[in-house]
């Protein structure tokens, strides 16, 4: 279940949509110098440059205070219309409600996935591991708006394993390698792995590939779910793009 071609397709059909709308742009914001997100805002600043997007990088340095960079108020900050990662509370917020406008890239790609390898979701149960605001939170979302039952598991969760069997849609979201062993996954299930490690063995997932062997689908890492998370961020941007152009209506936010 590799994500490059639909990657390479959706950032095609990115660059042909850019066209259509004149200059662009997309802008990044880091804090430090973490060598995951050094690499991943790379990505997307090259994935950006071929679809002749205008993308502009700015760094903050690691010491930066609090006062200076409170990392809620940094969210409330961005314009709603803007906010192609999806993070500003309004954007959580329609998610949550069922009205979705600009929601994280990463689950975007996920269900995107998912319909390009036809996996049905209605009736079926999904099993999310991680409930952070980027993934887990809003995968749940995205899994129980397309009428999946859906169970989101955490560090507290007692017996991982009974909820993963049971998972026909199994996503994996806990940044620990190997969390999820062949043994708690369901014979013929989907799983989507999507964790990124970096390990002396180079990068690894959160779920030991020997999976692949129970499963039906399982997403390699890497060349899974990251590359369709780059042409999300970059979907994101063009729509975020037709919103402000008022190609597409936003609802009005109160801020
Ligand atoms: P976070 O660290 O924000 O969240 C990890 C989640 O995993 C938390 O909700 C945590 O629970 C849960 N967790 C930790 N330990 C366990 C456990 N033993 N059992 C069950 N759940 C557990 O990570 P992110 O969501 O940002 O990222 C997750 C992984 O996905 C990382 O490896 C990251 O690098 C990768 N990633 C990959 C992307 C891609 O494009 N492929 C994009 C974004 C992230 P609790 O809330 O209780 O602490």
């Amino acid at each position: 279940m590799a994500g490059g071609p639909l990657a390479e397709r959706s950032r095609a059909q990115v660059a042909q949509d850019v066209k259509g709308l004149g200059g662009i742009g997309l802008a990044t914001v880091q804090v430090g110098e973490d060598p995951a997100s050094t690499v991943y805002i790379r990505r997307k600043h090259e994935a950006a440059g071929e679809a002749v997007i205008a993308s502009t990088d700015l760094k903050l340095p690691e010491d930066i205070t609090q006062e200076e960079l409170d990392e809620a108020q940094a969210v409330l900050a961005i314009d709603p219309v803007k906010d192609v990662d999806g993070v500003h509370p309004f954007n959580a917020g329609q998610l949550y409600l069922g009205r979705p406008t600009l929601v994280p890239a990463t689950p975007l790609g996920i269900m995107a996935l998912l319909e390009e390898y036809q996996i049905g979701l209605s009736g079926t149960r999904a099993v999310v591991i991680g409930r952070s605001d980027i993934v887990g939170k809003p995968i749940a979302h995205l899994l129980l708006q397309a009428n999946a039952t859906v169970t989101i598991c955490h560090s507290h969760t007692a017996d991982l394993e009974r909820h993963t069997l049971d998972a026909d849609v199994l996503v994996v979201a806990a940044g620990l390698p190997g969390i999820v062993s062949p043994d708690m996954v369901k014979s013929g299930g989907a799983v989507i792995d999507v964790g990124i490690n970096s390990t002396e063995a180079g990068l690894v997932g959160d779920v030991d590939p020997g999976a692949a062997a129970v499963a039906h689908f399982l997403t390699p890492v890497p060349g899974g779910v990251g590359p369709m998370t780059i042409a999300m961020v970059l979907a994101n941007t063009v729509r975020a793009a037709r919103y402000r152009r008022g190609l597409l209506a936003f609802p009005k936010s109160e801020r």
